[in-house]
């Protein structure tokens, strides 16, 4: 107190920002805790025309609206067609039946030697690290999925790492969902050093799309663990439109990378979305910006409830043979589409 010039001392009270709130972004469990589940809230927020409100309800009764606000952020208010908003905004077409679209479109409940443990292809190995995701896409090929029977604790846990640990030709643990990156550090830490403690695997792979609707959940303490493990790691994004990826997008990007994580997208393509040679192209770009390579772009899976995303086989050819005209080759994706019995996803 004695060094503070009276200068100093009469202009401090003075200062409006003293008493203005403050605005810090809280921890990303509170953003999470604090996303928007109501549908009614939805459309309010986004100014969208109350017309669709019943739809947006009873979408939300088959699979729950889930956005948080750092994502909402990005979209644009009034505009039903936003491709931001299209991804979360349940529409009364979800409630319609469609020939071939089913609950398990990819049999996973066929796949699962172990609660949370699906082993479909060769050297690698899925594990269903949370139930939760931190936003629920309306088209999600797991919006049926039987989480409750597939959250591990400790003990399955326990099992899981002796599958891996017995299976010599496992190389890669892959940690999926809902989204890993929704389980606690303390878990996550947990979990990757038994994971790193295995000798034959070499890599972690952790697909998540935490980073892209709330960057903050890229903070210290996750990258403790990232940093600490021996293992290899790939970070698998997953943004389907250019307009997901802000700057704080970009600076969660660095992040990682930073961490030593090689950073890769998914995308799926969305009628309405990203289904023009120009979104995907914009979105190739954006990501290169942020530092991830476009890896997979998946045909829609026919899950009952969102056949209105549905983009057919030929559009879809088309689309990426465009984008070869106009982007170079590290930025085309591979169009793919994952058909249950086949030994890898499928190139279309
Ligand atoms: C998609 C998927 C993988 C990963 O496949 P890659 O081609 O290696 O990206 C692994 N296991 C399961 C069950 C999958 O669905
Ligand atoms: S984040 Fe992924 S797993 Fe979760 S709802 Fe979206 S698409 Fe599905």
């Amino acid at each position: 107190m004695i060094t503070r010039s009276p200068a100093v001392l009469q202009r401090a009270p003075a200062r409006e920002a003293d008493t203005e709130p403050l605005t810090v972004t809280p921890a990303w469990q509170t953003q999470l805790a604090r996303a928007i589940r109501d549908p009614r809230e939805l459309c309010r927020r986004l100014r969208l025309d109350p017309a669709w409100v019943p739809g947006a309800e009873a979408g939300h009764a088959l699979f729950e609206v889930r956005v948080p606000e750092a994502f909402l952020t990005r979209m644009r208010p009034g505009d039903p067609a936003d491709p931001l908003l299209r991804q979360v905004l349940p529409l009364i077409d979800e409630a319609a039946p469609a020939p071939g679209y089913v609950a398990d479109p990819l049999a996973e409940a066929e796949h699962t030697p172990q609660r949370g443990l699906i082993h479909k292809y060769a050297g690698r190995v899925l594990l269903i690290a949370s139930p939760a995701c931190a936003v629920n896409c309306r088209y999600c090929f797991r919006r049926h999925f039987p989480y409750a029977e597939n959250s591990p604790s400790r003990a399955q846990w326990e099992r899981t790492l002796d599958y891996l640990r017995d299976d010599a030709s496992i190389r890669e643990a892959i940690l999926s969902g809902g989204d890993p990156l929704a389980a606690s550090d303390r878990q996550l830490a947990w979990l990757v050093e038994r994971l790193g403690a295995i000798p034959h695997l070499k890599r972690l792979r952790i697909h998540t799309r935490l980073p892209v609707v709330i960057p903050d959940r890229i903070d210290g303490a996750l990258l403790d663990w990232l940093t600490a493990t021996r293992l290899q790691t790939v970070v698998v994004l997953h943004i389907n439109h250019a307009n997901e990826i802000d700057d704080a997008v970009i600076a969660a990007c660095q992040r990682l990378q930073r961490a030593g994580a090689t950073l890769l997208n998914q995308s799926v393509l969305l009628r309405g979305v990203n289904d023009s040679v120009d979104a995907l192209a914009d979105l190739s770009e954006r990501l290169f910006e942020a530092g991830v390579l476009p890896y997979y772009l998946h045909v829609l899976d026919p899950v009952a409830g969102a056949a209105h995303f549905d983009v057919p086989d030929d559009e879809a050819r088309e689309r990426v043979a465009g984008l070869r005209e106009v982007l170079p080759g590290f930025l085309v994706p591979r169009l793919v589409r994952e058909i249950p019995g086949e030994a890898s996803k499928t190139p279309l």
